[in-house]
């Protein structure tokens, strides 16, 4: 249950992000993935975080405090930065500095819209994510778009693409913010690996 939230700070340099240990859970998907919707149904919050709309806003990183026990932290649609040669640089700096150095991340939630076939982007930053160790689950999104046959398909073919180079495929949650379905699913996922 989610009793308070609090927005704590926004900034674009990791180094400045607060100093606490608390428990991170951070989230992270492409403009546009329903990421801000699905961070205000979690938090039963209208406008905790701001739905965009505005491809190119500022990059941020937001801080949400939550039950004065742990942090939601809202990250900025990846995108490749200009430079990409190895595939830890292919994603902007600040995003792959802020998972290599918050040691205080339990997990992350890489988002991803489930009407769509597997995008290259998010199949390589999952790579990243692996590579670099980084504990993540997968949130399908807008889900009340598809029906229930379409999800568990949609759902089913996009594990066997990441079984084509996983050794197995991380834990996941279809999620709604219009029907807040996967809600209760999510939050009990946090409460159970939320241990200081
Ligand atoms: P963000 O850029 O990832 O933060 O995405 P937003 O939360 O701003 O959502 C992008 C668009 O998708 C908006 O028009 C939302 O109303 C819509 N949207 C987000 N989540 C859902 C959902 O669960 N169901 C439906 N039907 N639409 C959604």
């Amino acid at each position: 249950m989610i009793k308070t939230a609090e927005f704590i700070m926004s900034n674009s340099d990791v180094d400045k992000c607060p100093k606490d240990t608390l428990p991170e859970y951070a989230f992270i998907g492409r403009s546009n993935v329903g990421k801000s919707s699905l961070i205000n149904m979690l938090t039963n919050h209208k406008n905790l975080a701001k739905t965009s709309g505005r491809p190119g806003k500022t990059q941020l990183i937001n801080h949400f405090l939550i039950n004065k026990s742990w942090f939601l932290v809202d990250l900025p649609g990846y995108g490749y930065a200009r430079v990409s040669k190895s595939s830890k640089k292919k994603f902007q700096k600040f995003i792959t500095d802020f998972f290599e150095k918050r040691q205080q991340l339990v997990s992350a939630f890489v988002l991803i819209d489930l009407r769509h076939e597997p995008q290259k982007i998010d199949l390589e930053f999952m790579e990243y994510m692996g590579e670099s160790g980084i504990p993540f689950s997968i949130i399908f999104t807008k889900a009340d778009k598809l029906k229930p046959k379409a999800i568990a398909r949609n759902a089913e073919a996009y594990m066997k693409e990441l079984l084509k180079t996983w050794e197995e495929t991380p834990n996941y949650f279809i999620t709604s913010s219009t029907s807040a379905v996967g809600r209760d699913e999510v939050l009990q996922f946090i409460d159970e690996t939320n241990h200081e």
